[in-house]
């Protein structure tokens, strides 16, 4: 139930002053239906610099200045501007008008008058030029043009001066509310109220005032994230809590063990007792696996599968796609089928009697362990029994995939498995209502995969070499990123670098792209991983956790264009068996000193979680694009990198919480209350926007 208090905040729009039947529906687009989504429209901010005179202001800033009009320049075609020479004395400013806006303009600044005007400057010619300036005022007028001032996102065709007014209406509502972040904290911080951060918030009153630094801002970044803290906490708590079946560890697992050709490495001993003591625990497992592209992830899932066949149970494992399905199948089919366990493929190309007798087989519960992508969770596949589910990047499938799987069975247990390397400092933010194993160690002999960057300038060397590298029994991946805006032009690059190496090596080089049908994918991977195909050249369709031992070699072409994240990944490939491998980096000459660094750090280090800090360290959390693909929430307030010490200190104040007052029944319990409401980031409802 929603504390009264709220109320005024979760009326729509509609209820607010200056939103009329035209306006809400846009408005609604741009924030939300309620007044609190317009009060959570966070604003960016402007500088309007004052100026004293035009020969200090400076092309694309925004400036006030005081300028004498000097002379009318008429448009002689309606699609020319009407344009307004001024001067304030010294130089020369062009105020310009297009199209309806000019109309009128001649009575209200006369020749000869004096005007404030504030907008952003351009080059015009040897001036400067203003395009339908912000404000235009007269001397007694002029304390009306702020100094900072807000800007919405904008959209809809609502005037920017409009949301700005509609936003001050909500700001009239807004109460204050009771207080739950803790007192010593908030002080410590120098936090303000609630109210008062929202009102700085659409208010600022000096530069600072826009700083995601600002004492302001990080209060509502750190609402933001307690919040959700609690939310993900109660959520976990809420698993927990739910039965689950008892699937103890078996003596068929460790025969599966030991009959695989090495043994495990400690981390993932260590990784497997955590998730058998969950399996065994009679509660339901909420875990996430997590480790670097080939430290061995799917070994240790493989083990619990089979803790769940030994138990009677039924287990699932989802990866989404098809070519890793169907390795995940490939490597998991043959040990646990000669433990006696029956498995099944199950994809989207499944037809007729094929697919109906798998169908059958999992239904019936003949078959204990289903691997396979989405298809599993369409709602024609029934399991008999089934009690574990393992998600293999568990971040590219969406939460209600997830959960359809889940509800496939009873008090089925979760086990996530991911590859991309998330911040230590965000992890929390991302995985908070998940327990988290990890694998950081690689299973023994693999060699350091040697890395160097290149400028493509020197492409034909790298090919020789590759070409050298090939004829000697190597085999290499040669990746080519989608980068223009037409994915046609992209292709035709991968397409030439393939002909161009086809020149040189037949048909031993194989091309792969996301346009290619999947059956032909498949094919091509198939022939790569078999070793007929020896140069495999992809866009980046290539699946984070395809397996091809043999293959030695990554090339990969404007490396500066990737995420380091992707770039680990991609590089993940080679280097899994005892032969030297290298990766080479081309990009486009010249590299910023951002990007300079940033494949420097790849050559120095091959520790994912390392990598990852760094990169978000580099970019500043200005790209959060790669975090969102990590599965990072789509905070309102929080920026991940300057709130990063706040993510941890939110998830230590919820767990603290928690310990403390799980039914929230003290006064800060009460205000707990309202802060959930207010973000509605509540257990049931899941991450928001998710
Ligand atoms: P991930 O799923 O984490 O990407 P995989 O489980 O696919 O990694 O393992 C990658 C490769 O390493 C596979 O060929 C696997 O057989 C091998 N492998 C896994 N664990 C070990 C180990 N402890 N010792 C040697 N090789 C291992
Ligand atoms: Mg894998």
């Amino acid at each position: 139930m929603r504390p009264e208090i709220l109320f005024p905040l979760f009326a729509t729009v509609a209820s607010l002053r200056g939103v009329g039947p035209r306006i809400a529906p846009a408005l609604e687009r741009i924030a939300g239906p309620l007044v609190r989504d317009v009060l959570f429209l966070a604003p960016h901010g402007i500088i309007r610099r004052p100026r004293i005179s035009l020969a200090e202001a400076r092309p694309e800033e925004t400036a006030t200045l005081r300028v004498t009009i000097e002379e009318y320049l008429k448009p002689r075609s309606p699609q020319q501007p009407l344009r307004i020479r001024t001067s304030d004395g010294d130089e020369r400013l062009d105020l310009v008008w297009f199209g309806n806006a000019a109309r009128g303009l001649e009575a209200r600044l006369p020749v000869g008058a004096r005007r404030w005007v504030s907008g952003r400057l351009e080059r015009f010619g040897l001036g400067l030029q203003m395009i339908h300036p912000d404000y235009v005022v007269e001397d007694s007028r002029a304390g009306e043009i702020p100094e900072v001032e807000t800007v919405y996102p904008a959209g809809g065709g609502i005037a920017p001066r409009v949301i700005r007014r509609i936003v001050q209406g909500a700001l009239e509502r807004t109460p204050e509310l009771p207080e739950w972040q803790d007192p010593a904290w908030k002080a410590g911080r120098g936090f303000p109220s609630w109210r008062a951060a929202i009102l700085r918030l659409h208010s600022p009153e000096s530069e600072a005032d826009l700083s995601p630094a600002s004492s302001a801002r990080a209060r509502l970044a750190y609402d933001e994230l307690l919040a959700h803290q609690l939310a993900m906490a109660q959520r976990r708590a809420h698993r927990r809590s739910g039965p689950g079946a008892r699937l103890p560890a078996s003596s068929l697992a460790q025969g599966v063990e030991a009959s695989l050709p090495f043994t495990l490495t400690p981390d993932q001993r260590t990784a497997l007792a955590e998730i058998r003591a969950d399996l065994s625990s009679g509660h339901r497992m909420s875990r996430l696996l997590q480790g670097d592209v080939g430290s061995g992830k799917t070994v240790v899932a493989m083990l619990a599968l089979a803790d769940a066949a030994a138990a009677g149970a039924q287990a699932a494992l989802m990866a989404p796609t098809e070519i890793l399905a169907r390795q995940h199948f490939e490597t998991l089919s043959a040990p646990l089928e000669a433990a006696g366990i029956g498995v099944v493929l199950l994809t989207g190309r499944d037809r007729g009697p094929v697919r109906r007798e798998k169908l059958e087989r999992l239904a019936s519960g003949q078959a204990a362990v289903a691997v396979g992508t989405h298809a599993l969770f369409q709602d024609e596949v029934r399991f008999a029994r089934l009690s574990l589910a393992v998600i293999d990047e568990q971040h590219r499938f969406g939460v209600g995939e997830r959960q359809r799987l889940l509800d496939k069975g009873e008090g089925v247990h979760l086990l996530s498995m991911s590859a991309t390397p998330i911040p230590r400092t965000l992890e929390l933010a991302a995985y908070g209502d998940l327990d988290v194993s990890r694998i950081i160690g690689k299973p023994p002999g693999r060699t350091p995969v040697a890395t160097r960057a290149a400028p493509m300038t020197r492409v034909t060397e790298v090919e020789d070499r590759l070409v050298a590298a090939v004829l000697g029994g190597a085999q290499a991946f040669w990746i080519c990123p989608l980068v223009s805006e037409s994915e046609l032009i992209d292709l035709k690059a991968a397409e030439q670098r393939a002909q161009e190496l086809r020149l040189r090596l037949g048909d031993r080089v194989g091309l792969v792209h996301g346009k290619l049908a999947p059956a032909e994918k498949d094919a091509v991977m198939a022939d790569f991983a078999s070793g007929r195909v020896k140069v495999l050249v992809a866009t980046t369709v290539v699946e984070v956790g395809v397996n091809v031992p043999n293959a030695t070699i990554m090339v990969i072409e404007q490396a500066e264009r990737f995420g380091l994240a992707q770039l680990h990944q991609l590089r993940g490939r080679v280097g899994r068996g005892r032969a030297e491998s290298a990766c080479v980096l081309l990009y486009d000459p010249p590299l910023s000193d951002t990007a300079q660094k940033r494949l420097d750090i790849l050559r120095r280090s091959d520790d994912g979680f390392a990598i990852a800090e760094t990169d978000l360290e580099l970019r500043g959390g200005g790209d959060a694009l790669g975090l969102r693909q990590s599965g990072f929430p789509d905070y309102v307030f929080v920026d991940p990198f300057l709130h990063r010490d706040l993510i941890l200190a939110a998830g230590d104040d919820a767990r603290l919480i928690l310990a403390r007052d799980p039914g929230f029944s003290t006064p800060r319990g009460e205000a707990l209350r309202v802060l959930q409401s207010l973000f509605d980031w509540r257990p049931e409802t899941g991450t928001k926007g998710a």
